[in-house]
C-alpha cells in the first residue's frame, strides 16, 4: 500500500463528479454538505443541498432564520437533530464574530460536529492534513487491512486515522485525498456487493484476495430493537385543513409537527387509546374510520402507528387551537416522516 495516496488520487481525478457541493469550495457550503451526508446517501443529498443553499446562502442567513423554516428545508432528510445543531452552530459562530473556524479542533467545538466532520471540512476548505474516518472510509480500510475492530468505537477510528496520517501528508492534497476515500466507500466499496473489479485499491486488499468482503467490517451483534405503539388521528376541518400538534422541543423530533397522537402500551388496545385521544381533543363520542398502519424504524426503536380519520363535518368547532395545536395545510409545516407517510395513506 506504499502508493495508496497516488492510486486514490489518480482514480479520483479520473472521475466525473456530479456533486453540487463540489462547486462550492467555501467552508460554509462544505459544512452544510458534510452534515447532510451524515446518514444520508449522496443522491438524496443533491437536491436538498441546492434548496438549502438557496434558502440560507450564508451563515448569517442560517443563524437568523426561524427554526421552523430550517426544519421545513430539512423535511425529508430525517435525523432532525442535525438541522437544529446546524442552526445552533451558526448562531454560535455569529456570536463569536461571524467568521467560520479554520482548524479541525475549532470546528469540533461547534454543536453537531464530530471529529470526522471537522476533519472533512478543514481538509477540504483549509488544506489541513487531517484524515477523515467516517463509516465509508472505515469500511474500505477494514476490508483492505482485514482489521476486525469495531469502528463504531472511537479508539478504532483513531487507530485508522493514525494509519492514514502519513498517506494524507504524502498526498499533498488533503481535501481531495479525503474526498477520494469517502467517494470510494460510497460508490465502489459499498456495504453490499462491492465492485472490486474496478477498485483502484484491489491489489493489496485482503478482503478481495480472501473473499471476506461480506464479513468485513466486523459488526457487533445488535440488541433487539423495542417496539412502540401509537394511535394517531387525522382531523380535517370543513375547508380541508388538517389538525397538527407540535412536538415538544427538547424531545425526539422536537419542533416538528404531527397528527394528534397517543402512545399505548402492553395490555391496552388501539381502540382504548383512540378513545382517550379523542376525548382529550373534545370528541368523546366520535367514531373515526380506521385508515391503516405506518411502521417506521428510528435508531433505537420501531414505531407502529395506527391511523384513524375523523369525518369532516364534525371537526373544527370542537377543537381549541393553541400555538402548538393548529389547523394548517400539510405543506405549511415541517412534518415528521411518520406524519407524511400517514397522510399519504
Ligand atoms: S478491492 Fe473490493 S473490498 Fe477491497 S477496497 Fe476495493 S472494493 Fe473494497
Amino acid at each position: 500500500m506504499l502508493q495508496l495516496h497516488k492510486k486514490l488520487l489518480t482514480w479520483y481525478d479520473s472521475r466525473t463528479r456530479e456533486m453540487p457541493w463540489r462547486d462550492h469550495p467555501d467552508p460554509y457550503a462544505v459544512w452544510i454538505s458534510e452534515i447532510m451526508l451524515q446518514q444520508t446517501q449522496v443522491e438524496t443529498v443533491k437536491g436538498f443541498f441546492l434548496r438549502f443553499m438557496k434558502a440560507f446562502p450564508t451563515v448569517q442567513a442560517l443563524a437568523k432564520a426561524p427554526q421552523q423554516d430550517v426544519l421545513k428545508a430539512w423535511e425529508g432528510l430525517g435525523y432532525y437533530t442535525r438541522a437544529r445543531n446546524l442552526q445552533k452552530a451558526a448562531q454560535q459562530v455569529m456570536e463569536q464574530g461571524g467568521v467560520l473556524p479554520s482548524s479541525s479542533s475549532e470546528w469540533a467545538e461547534l454543536p453537531g460536529i464530530g471529529p470526522y466532520t471537522a476533519a472533512a471540512i478543514s481538509s477540504i476548505s483549509f488544506g489541513e492534513y487531517a484524515p477523515v474516518v467516517d463509516g465509508n472510509v472505515a469500511r474500505v480500510f477494514a476490508r483492505i487491512l482485514e482489521w476486525r475492530d469495531d469502528f463504531q468505537k472511537l479508539p478504532a477510528r483513531e487507530k485508522l486515522a493514525s494509519w492514514l496520517q502519513p498517506f494524507i501528508e504524502k498526498s499533498k492534497r488533503p481535501g481531495d485525498f479525503n474526498q477520494a476515500m469517502m467517494d470510494l466507500g460510497a460508490t465502489v466499496c459499498t456495504p453490499r456487493n462491492p465492485k472490486c473489479i474496478i477498485c483502484p485499491l484491489r491489489k493489496g486488499c485482503a478482503a478481495s484476495a480472501k473473499g471476506l468482503q461480506e464479513e468485513l467490517p466486523f459488526k457487533p451483534l445488535r440488541k433487539t430493537i423495542p417496539f412502540r405503539f401509537v394511535v394517531a388521528v387525522e382531523i380535517h376541518d370543513q375547508t380541508g385543513l388538517v389538525l397538527f400538534a407540535q412536538r415538544v422541543h427538547e424531545k425526539l423530533l422536537g419542533g416538528l409537527w404531527e397528527l394528534p397522537s397517543l402512545d399505548f402500551g402492553k395490555g391496552e388496545s388501539p381502540e382504548d387509546a383512540l378513545q382517550k385521544l379523542l376525548a382529550s381533543l373534545g370528541f368523546p363520542t366520535a367514531e373515526p374510520t380506521y385508515i391503516g398502519e405506518v411502521e417506521h424504524t428510528f435508531s433505537h426503536f420501531k414505531q407502529v402507528t395506527n391511523l384513524y380519520r375523523l369525518n369532516k363535518s364534525i371537526a373544527r368547532p370542537k377543537v381549541k387551537e393553541t400555538p402548538t395545536m393548529l389547523f394548517k395545510k400539510p405543506s405549511e409545516l415541517p412534518l415528521t416522516t411518520v406524519t407524511r407517510r400517514a397522510l399519504a395513506l
